[in-house]
Order: C-alpha cells, then structure tokens, then sequence
C-alpha cells in the first residue's frame, strides 16, 4: 500500500517536472544576437565626378559602406518616405534611366534600337536640363 502511493508521489512529481520543463522550454526566447563596430567614414563619396556632402552619418561595417536610407534615396534620385500609418518606409523608383549616346543631342529609352555606344545613363529630366531632346523612335516619355 505504502508502495503504490510512493509510487504516485514519483509519476506526480515526474509530470510535473515534465509540465514544468515545458512551460521553461516554450517560453524561452532565444536571441541570436551580434556585435558590429561601426566606423565614421574617413573618405568622400563622389558623384558623377563631385564630391557629396552630407550631414548624414556615413557608417563603415565589417568594410561596408552604410548610408541612411534616405540619404541614400537623395544620392540615387529616388524618393524614400515614411509612411506612419502603416508603419513603413516606402521607396519610389523612377520609371526609366535615359540613355545619352556618344551620337548625342537626344536621350533614349535603355531599350532603344539605335543605341550603339551608350556615353552615359541619366534621369529624364537631367538630360533634358542638359539640353537633350526625346529620341523620336523609342520615344522616351
Ligand atoms: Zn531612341
């Protein structure tokens, strides 16, 4: 009799030690977490030939250069917003890079057949400022 209620006792605990185990083992979270070292950047970044000044900060990791977001969406011409209701970045691509042949005086679609030798890839409405006009074949909106 002594012996069937020790062994009660024993399966007792035993389910509760697995119950508890568990409860340990589900609610522990893991966190793989790592350590970088972030560096200012010592040197400048150009653009089309001009150096870029920035009061953004300009990070180096593991030899990566790091750039905010938006400052980055400001070197590449893209708008880069945040959107607070949805809690979001929100970036926005230019529809078409235009293409300015060394033929030159007009700008083109990448996809134009006429392309021969391309001088240099450039938002629509920076070719036109440089005097460019639309390529009368492909078109370029
Ligand atoms: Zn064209």
């Amino acid at each position: 009799m002594k012996s069937k209620i020790k062994n009660r006792l024993h399966i007792k605990s035993l389910i509760a030690g697995i119950i508890l185990g568990v409860m340990l083992f589900s609610t522990t979270t893991v966190v793989l977490a790592a350590t970088y070292q972030a560096k200012t950047a010592t040197f400048p970044i150009y653009i089309n030939g001009e150096e870029w000044q920035t009061d953004s900060l300009i990070a180096v990791i593991d030899g990566r250069t790091y750039l905010p977001l938006r400052a980055l969406g400001d070197v590449l011409s893209v708008d880069v917003d945040w959107n607070e209701k949805l809690f979001r970045v929100e970036i926005d691509k230019p529809e078409e890079i235009y293409v300015i042949t060394e033929q030159g005086g007009k700008y083109h679609r990448t996809n134009c057949p006429t392309i021969k030798l391309v001088k240099e890839y450039l938002a629509k409405d920076k070719a036109e400022n440089l005097g460019y006009e639309p390529c009368g074949l492909c078109q370029p909106k």
